[in-house]
């Protein structure tokens, strides 16, 4: 009979896997939610620091093409003075340029006519002589009288250092609306290095001006950025992000040195001019990768700590498991012949009598009885008449085909054979199957039948009237009858002795 497993181990054990799960879960889950709001709060505070470099370059780039344009509008205006002409050289030219005012990066500014000749110089005096009249902002003037202030491209100065320079012009006018020329400032971009190289980006960090068609301006951070000037900057998948103004703020690798880089850029106010501040990844995140490192470190060692501790803990659940059913299975077993014990027997008798009563149907009990065993064991010894109950054991349980079916020793060299669902001509086959059996095992010494045994069989309906120790007197009864008729043979209880034919009798 099947021993049932320890359910409340089981089930503390089912608790300990579920609750060491959800102990892992939960953690994680912590560190994930923490993990990824502080990568958020890096990248708020990443993308707000770069907005605050570009207002600041906003700022500044404003005012200084502001100072250009101040200048610039006040030549055009200098020569709406009819008395102009009457001037001395040095007054015109004070009047002129009245209201240039002189930085480092300023440069000259410069009037050219309708031909593109130099006609006034804020450097000199006497102009320089040179013809701009192939630029490109000179041809655009000429060809549109609305452009207004016109911020060209970059180029190399032709009249002094070879230094880059961005063109910042307007058209003058004739009263009448005709083409009379341009002026002309080239601010150095030399600038824009000075502006950018005040802020601190992070070693790999960048920043670029781009004019709105793409025109890279100016750009600190890169090795060999002046190459880039002048350049478009629509050439490089992130600028052309940035000209086409998919997003604000977006992170992507630079083209043209793979550094992986967070990019935040802003139009500056009534200028067709982007700021670009480009902060690099590592050095954004390198705080969080970091914490996540160490976060990551001490969250796997308390995992794996979490599972050793419920590893642990299932081994000794298993262990007491195994302990305890083997404790059980002991308990109802007997150690000689491993069948079951007396106290185990009456268990399932009672068992299988109430189920014998609900079903209505037939319970055999088989009351086996070793016979001469007393005198067997004076002659043989009792480690020989051991081996004939462990015989007597083996025969029993090689007989028993049903699951239900349970052999047990009850007591001494008294055996007992329990037979659900099965009437006294199945009780009475399996008793004579194990007489038989008993009765031809070969002799020990002088003994040609060492070990016979005697069976009283019953088999009844259990009622309220007849119940499980009526059962076992029966069956007792038709033992003595047994022994009483001569020994190593099957008898049925009373009631049922006159089926002579179900009777097996074997001589002594
Ligand atoms: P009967 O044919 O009337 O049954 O005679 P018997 O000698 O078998 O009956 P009795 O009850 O007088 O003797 C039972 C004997 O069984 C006594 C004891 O020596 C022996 N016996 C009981 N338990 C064990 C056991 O575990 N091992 C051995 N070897 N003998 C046992
Ligand atoms: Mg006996
Ligand atoms: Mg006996």
């Amino acid at each position: 009979m099947q021993i049932k497993p320890e359910r409340t181990l089981l089930s503390a054990e089912a608790t300990l896997i579920a609750s060491g799960t959800i102990g892992v879960i939960a953690i994680l889950g912590l560190v994930t939610v923490l993990l990824a709001n502080l990568w958020k709060d890096t990248t708020r505070d990443a993308e707000r620091s770069a907005s605050n470099l570009i207002r600041l370059i906003d700022a500044d780039v404003r005012r200084t093409i502001e100072l250009y344009d101040l200048a610039l509008s006040g030549i055009i205006e200098a020569e709406k003075f009819k008395t102009i002409k009457d001037l001395s050289p040095e007054a015109r030219h004070a009047l002129i340029f009245s209201r240039v005012v002189a930085t480092h990066y300023m440069g000259g500014l410069l009037r050219l006519n309708a031909a593109g000749d130099i006609i006034a110089d804020s450097t000199s005096l006497e102009p320089r002589v040179g013809n701009f009249a192939d630029r490109d902002y000179f041809q655009l003037h000429k060809a549109d009288p609305d452009l207004g202030l016109l911020i060209g491209r970059p180029i190399k100065v032709r009249l002094s250092d070879q230094e880059w320079r961005i063109p910042i012009t307007r058209r003058v006018s004739t009263a009448d609306g005709r083409f009379d020329g341009v002026v002309m400032g080239a601010m150095r971009v030399s600038y824009f290095d000075h502006l950018f190289g005040k802020l601190d980006i992070g070693s790999q960090g960048s920043i670029t001006l781009l004019k709105s068609d793409g025109t890279l301006l100016a750009r600190r951070g890169l090795p060999g950025e002046l190459d880039m000037v002048g350049r478009n900057g629509l050439d490089f998948p992130n600028f052309h992000r940035i000209i086409n103004g998919y997003s604000k703020n977006f992170s992507g690798s630079s083209a043209y040195d793979h550094i992986r880089r967070i990019y935040s850029f802003a139009h500056v106010e009534n200028l067709p001019l982007i700021v670009v501040v480009a902060l690099s990844a590592n050095e954004v995140y390198g705080g969080w990768i970091q914490a996540a490192i160490v976060v990551g470190g001490i969250t796997f060692v308390l995992c794996l700590g979490v599972g050793a501790v419920v590893v642990l803990l299932l081994r000794e659940f298993r262990q007491r498991r195994l302990t305890e059913s083997a404790l059980s299975e002991l308990a109802v077993t007997d150690g000689l012949t491993g069948l079951c014990n007396r106290r185990h027997l009456e268990e399932v008798l009672r068992v299988e009598c109430a189920r014998s009563a609900r079903n209505q149907q037939p319970l055999a009990l088989l009351m086996i009885d070793v016979d001469h065993f007393k005198a067997f064991n004076d002659r043989h010894g009792h480690r020989i008449g051991d081996g004939v109950l462990v015989d007597l054991a083996v025969i029993i349980r090689a007989l028993l085909k049903r699951p239900a079916d349970v052999g047990a020793r009850y007591g001494g060299e008294e055996f007992a054979v329990i037979l659900p669902d099965t009437d006294l001509a199945g009780g009475l086959r399996v008793a004579e199957a194990i007489r038989a059996r008993m009765a031809g095992r070969p002799p020990v010494g002088q003994d040609l039948r060492a070990g016979t045994v005697s069976i009283g069989v019953v088999s009844r309906i259990l009622t309220p009237g007849y119940g499980v120790d009526d059962l076992v007197m029966d069956a007792d009864k038709a033992l003595y009858a047994a022994k009483g008729a001569g020994r190593n043979r099957v008898v049925p209880a009373a009631d049922e002795a006159d089926r002579e034919d179900l009777i097996s009798l074997s001589t002594e």
